[in-house]
């Protein structure tokens, strides 16, 4: 598997390969220092309103990996999450995001938290520290939790949930639909918004079932009441199809791609 290619034996991040135990460890080593190193960073992606402003932002965490250039998290927060890697990555990434704050105009911004963080004991608290040390208003966080995981896997994480949202952070359910549980969600604890998940966005136009599910997703979100955001919108016609649904929240590459702070223009809002 990883050759030695001399010095710079670049290894293939290869999902293949996370089953390979050492390959595991290295990457695990290369990311602990590149938490300290400061080679992660975060790029924030926009959410529209029905008025096509853009109502918030979602953080999403990269790794600018000195050789093999920029690596996208599906490839290395399983990784993280194999450890308490997660949890200081989870850490820096609510830092930077309320650090970023102010420059994002005061908008929400929207943080993705694993399962494995939100299994800690202690993860309430020191996510409240952070806001704190950091002088922020809980109500400009959202925490994005995916759906895929079974939430009642531990009454710890629905307790630092509902910590969390008695501090004002709103609780989005990510990837909405993707799991095997997503009405058992919907009863299961108090939420704010549902993130509905890609692959329903992708196949409603071709899909009258996918069309429908997602119809009815916001009508029971208006009843709850809660929000529904749309993610993964690549085309007018998703778009469009999207707000007769009624969905509330518009994220996608059509609206907005994730940018790095600094680089402004990439949404569509007037
Ligand atoms: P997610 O939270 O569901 O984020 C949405 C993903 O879809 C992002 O991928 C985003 O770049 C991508 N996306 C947005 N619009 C479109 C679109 O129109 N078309 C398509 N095809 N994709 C779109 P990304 O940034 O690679 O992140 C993947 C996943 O990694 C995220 O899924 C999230 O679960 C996880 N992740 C990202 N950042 C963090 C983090 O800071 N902490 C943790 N624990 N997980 C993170
Ligand atoms: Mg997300
Ligand atoms: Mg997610
Ligand atoms: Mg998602």
């Amino acid at each position: 598997k990883a050759k030695k290619g001399g010095r710079h034996a670049v290894v293939a991040f290869d999902p293949d390969m996370l089953g390979d135990e050492r390959h595991r460890r290295f990457i695990e080593r290369e990311l602990r220092a590149a938490l300290l190193m400061e080679e992660l960073e975060l790029h924030y992606q926009p959410v529209l309103g029905t008025d096509m402003a853009i109502r918030s932002h979602e953080a999403l965490v990269r790794w600018r990996h000195q050789v093999r250039g920029m690596i996208p998290p599906a490839q290395f927060i399983p990784i993280a999450e194999e450890s308490d890697l997660i949890v200081k990555l989870g850490e820096w990434v609510l830092r930077r995001a309320c650090g970023d704050l102010a420059e994002l105009g005061g908008l929400p911004v929207a943080v993705n938290v694993s399962p494995v963080q939100l299994r800690q004991a202690d993860f309430a608290r020191s996510f409240a520290a952070i806001l704190q040390d950091t002088g922020t208003d809980p109500r400009a966080i959202i925490v994005e939790v995916t759906e895929t995981v079974p939430l009642d896997a531990g009454e710890i994480a629905m307790a630092n949930l509902a910590a969390l949202r008695r501090l004002g952070v709103r609780i989005a359910i990510d990837d909405f639909g993707a799991g095997h549980a997503s009405l058992q969600y919907l009863r299961g604890f108090a939420f704010d918004i549902i993130k509905i998940d890609r692959s329903y966005v992708a196949n409603m136009g071709s899909s009258r079932i996918d069309g429908m599910i997602v119809s009815a997703v916001c009508e029971i979100a208006r009843a709850l009441p809660v929000e529904v955001v749309a993610e993964g919108i690549e085309t007018q016609e998703q778009f469009n199809q999207l707000r007769l649904a009624g969905c509330s929240g518009f994220q996608g590459y059509l609206l907005g791609r994730p940018q790095p702070l600094g680089k402004p223009g990439n949404a569509v809002a007037a």
